[in-house]
């Protein structure tokens, strides 16, 4: 039996990602229950489900620490908080540096973290290899180690997320499709659907990759465009287990997520290889791309290089998905400059799960009280 919608809402999310679930239960713990998100297809369906689920905390900017820690802390309480699981676990990381530069720029990273309290150790290359056994320390110069990291199930975490909202009175239907976005005298009125119109006093755009289309709806430009995204998932491997932190490389593009017994081995190629530039396709539900090895083996080398056992591991899956990025780097998040009460939270540049927490607490506080909270102007 279809649900039939509200002829009005006080908020409509469109997308039901971790962003839009994020979005929703944040608005619903301030207290505004009178929430409606709105899912094209099912939730998780467009990115979220085929993300390699890491959790860290040190990014590239203030804020964006700041999100990433509260996201943190936020998945450490909701399987209690909602009895939903989230797969959560704080296994730690391990970031490695193989140029003097790439340390100081960790160097700097662990003291910006460790002025916002995440406990961050220096390491040297002797160090490291304690903490990852399998890894080639020979080239390695240092690295940083930050124990409160951690790992997750993107779709479950999102899941939890959903249950937390609907807990508190959000409405979340699955198989509506936005289809057009209304304004009155320079501000957003209400979406128009397959199963009817809804007026809303404002509508935040969660629509993920899709989210430039869903912009144009209402002539507000979302500057994001995706790029395929690639991992593999190795055979099982001696010397992994899930007590095992995360680790990145990032000189060799490369970071290693272990999961029981087997290693998901995921990429930031320098050259990225983009995708659906006639635009995204609104089918697009669960979806893979193809396979394309001659992309991810330049990757593939540095991996090996890092961890000689791969060459004697099987692999089980490769996987390319789609994830949009922006030109900066930076996700977007807040109000449109032009269209009053029209929010954007998307191009998540491959770290909307380490973010989400943080995303929908800030545009949640961002909507209610008319201002994002302090120190994120
Ligand atoms: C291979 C890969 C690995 C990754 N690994 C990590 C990781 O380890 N850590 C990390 O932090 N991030 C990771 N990411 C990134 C992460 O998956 C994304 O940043 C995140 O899932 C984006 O969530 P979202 O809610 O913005 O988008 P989505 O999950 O795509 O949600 C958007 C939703 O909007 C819906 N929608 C679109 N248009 C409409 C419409 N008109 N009406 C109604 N609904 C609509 C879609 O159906 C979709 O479900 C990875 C991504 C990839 C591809």
């Amino acid at each position: 039996m279809q649900t039939i919608l509200p002829a009005q809402a006080q908020v409509i999310i469109i997308g039901g990602g971790i962003i839009g679930c994020s979005a929703a239960y944040h608005l619903t713990q301030l207290g505004w229950t009178d929430v409606l998100l709105l899912e094209r297809q099912q939730l998780t369906s467009g990115t979220t489900w085929h993300a390699a689920g890491l959790v860290p905390q040190l990014r590239a900017t203030h804020n964006m620490t700041v999100l990433a820690k509260y996201t943190g802390e936020l998945y450490r309480r909701l399987e209690t908080e909602t009895g939903q699981s989230t797969g959560f676990r704080q296994n730690g990381s391990l970031i490695v540096a193989t140029t003097e530069a790439r340390l100081t720029e960790l160097k700097r990273s662990a003291s910006m973290g460790r002025y916002f309290g995440i406990d961050v150790e220096t390491l040297s290359p002797a160090e490291a290899g304690k903490l990852w056994p399998l890894l080639n320390t020979r080239d390695v110069v240092g690295g940083i180690y930050v124990p409160t990291d951690g790992q997750a199930n993107p779709a479950d975490t999102t899941q939890a997320l959903a249950k937390g909202a609907r807990m508190r009175g959000a409405r979340i239907v699955e198989q509506v499709e936005v289809t057009a976005i209304h304004t009155r005298c320079g501000r957003v009125t209400g979406v128009s659907t397959t199963r009817g119109d809804v007026q809303a006093e404002y509508v935040v755009n969660c629509a993920g990759m899709w989210a430039h289309a869903v912009g144009r709806m209402c002539g507000v430009h979302v500057p994001l465009h995706a790029a395929e995204h690639f991992y593999i998932v190795t055979d099982e491997m001696a010397g992994i287990s899930l007590e095992l932190p995360t680790l990145r490389d990032p000189d060799g593009y490369t970071y290693y997520k272990p999961e029981s017994g087997r290693l998901l081995v995921g990429a930031f190629e320098p050259v990225a290889k983009p995708w659906g530039m006639q635009g995204i396709p609104d089918d697009f539900c669960f979806g893979q791309l193809p396979e394309d090895w001659e992309h991810f083996e330049p990757v593939m080398e540095k991996a090996l290089h890092r961890l000689p056992s791969l060459e004697h591991t099987g692999i089980q899956l490769f996987f390319n998905g789609p994830e949009s990025f922006t030109p900066d780097d930076r996700y977007l998040l807040g109000e449109a400059p032009n269209l009053k009460n029209f929010f954007v939270a998307a191009g998540f540049n491959s770290v909307g799960i380490q973010s989400a927490g943080g995303a929908g607490m800030v545009l949640a506080e961002w909507i209610v009280n008319g201002l994002p909270p302090h120190g994120h102007l």
